[in-house]
């Protein structure tokens, strides 16, 4: 047995929002166990972009010099172009924000929140260590049963039992909170080419009827590149062949032709992911919470996975610390109402205006690509354009002074 046996707060799940939820709650002094499955950093393809709400939040925290020290790709606008034309075009320095969002791999993301972490005595990790199952007695949660790297299972008791497992959620289960779970009407390949030098800094989303691919310069020099499948149609287009994959992306844009063929060897150069979205109305019972992923889940429309995964354990902290300092049992559902209330009604606005796009991107027969057009192009010219896209995409984010000012104190810790 590695790992503690009694915390005040147990986190399942250290990508973004568990790993961020446990360097802030560390910093607090609040004891904090860190439960991640796998055993490094390292992971599938996931999303990279952090909005620029939580470019600002981070550096509020203090991770601004870890973040310059890494380095990252400021992405400047997005623009969309239909059928050959360019029908919306928005410049993200347009934006009251006055900051950029930015491209980071998600494995040196949390790297960072970590290196905050290690040297804090209230925090402790437990690498390759997965959740099975709740502890529950009366009907309140007191904590979790674990399998350690090593096969042992321990079992942890906590006054808060935080789900940051992600959409497969296994906490979310086992405490039987249900989701409302909506399959898209399409699925996502990824891949990543090699950027040639003085592509522009700008998110691209390129569509040709029902087929789409979305082109993102990332951080240090590439591009990652999402393509729209029809929903379970993955092991058609592998029967088609990977040649016809390579063309048809090919065909929906020219200027990565050339890398395609070069750099796109094999199927083992692609992710595959599967679209939906998950809305829950209830996310917390006495003894736990769920956030970010596991909460909810949105579709990589804009990149707010990571967005509002960060503000989920940003908002959540000093709600904690208080529901903690206010007597010695567990954190109860009441205690964590507000949160829930706040963060729901921002994830389910997000994931309202993410559908409008997907269901517009599926159309396919002349007239309604037409029409498709015809509505960009109109947007495109409204000045309603940069009020509906900064709702969405730089809703208000406050930090808690209390994380801030510990953020202005930390030792800046630039390794990686
Ligand atoms: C392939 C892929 C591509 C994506 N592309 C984009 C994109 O382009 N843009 C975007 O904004 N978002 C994208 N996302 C979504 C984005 O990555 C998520 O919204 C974001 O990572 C959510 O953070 P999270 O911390 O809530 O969950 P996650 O990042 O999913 O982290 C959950 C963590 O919990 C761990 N875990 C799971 N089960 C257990 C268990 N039983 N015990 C212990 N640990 C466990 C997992 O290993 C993982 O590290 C993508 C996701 C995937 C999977």
């Amino acid at each position: 047995m590695t790992v503690t046996t009694e915390t005040d707060v147990l986190i399942v799940g250290g990508g973004p929002a568990g790993a961020l939820l446990g360097t802030l709650l560390a910093r607090r002094g609040i004891a904090v166990l860190v439960v991640e499955r796998q055993t490094t950093f390292d992971r599938e393809f996931r999303g990279e972009t952090l909005a620029a709400p939580s470019v600002d939040s981070l550096r509020g925290l203090g991770f601004g010099p870890a973040l310059d020290a890494h380095g990252f790709l400021e992405t400047e606008a997005v623009t969309m172009r239909m059928e050959g034309r360019d029908v919306l075009h928005v410049d993200y320095r347009r934006f009251p924000i006055g900051t950029l969002p930015i491209d980071i791999p998600q494995p040196s993301l949390i790297g960072i929140f970590h290196d905050a972490a290690t040297a804090l005595p209230s925090f402790s990790y437990g690498a390759g260590t997965a959740f099975t199952d709740l502890v529950v007695e009366d009907g309140v949660v007191r904590g979790a049963v674990l399998k350690e790297a090593d096969g042992t299972r321990t079992t942890v008791r906590a006054r808060l039992v935080v789900g940051a497992d992600g959409r497969f959620s296994k906490v979310r289960r086992a405490a039987g909170l249900e989701a409302d779970v909506q399959p898209m009407a399409r699925d996502f390949l990824s891949f990543k080419l090699p950027r040639p030098a003085g592509w522009k800094h700008e998110a691209e989303l390129i569509a040709d009827g029902e087929k789409h691919i979305m082109v993102l310069p990332t951080f240090p020099d590439l591009l990652r590149i999402g393509h729209n499948l029809p929903k379970k149609g993955l092991s058609q287009l592998k029967r088609a062949g990977f040649e016809s994959f390579r063309d048809g992306i090919a065909a929906l844009d020219e200027r990565i032709a050339p890398l395609v063929h070069e750099h796109l060897t094999s199927w083992d150069d692609t992710s595959f992911l599967e679209i939906f979205t998950a809305e829950l109305d209830r996310w917390s019972r006495d003894g736990l919470v769920l956030i970010g992923d596991a909460s909810h889940t949105c579709t990589p429309i804009l990149g707010q996975g990571v967005n509002v995964a960060l503000q989920d354990a940003i908002v959540l902290t000093p709600v904690i610390a208080r529901a903690l300092a206010d007597g010695q049992g567990p954190v109860t559902e009441r205690q964590l109402a507000g949160f829930v209330q706040q963060r729901r009604t921002h994830k389910r606005f997000v994931t309202k205006f993410q559908r409008m796009q997907e269901d517009a991107l599926s159309k396919n027969s002349p007239l309604q690509k037409l029409a498709r057009r015809a509505r960009y192009r109109l947007l495109d010219k409204l000045p309603v354009k940069y009020k509906m896209f900064d709702r969405v995409i730089n809703a208000p984010h406050e930090i808690d002074p209390v994380d801030r000012e510990l953020g202005r104190k930390a030792p800046a810790v630039v390794a990686g």
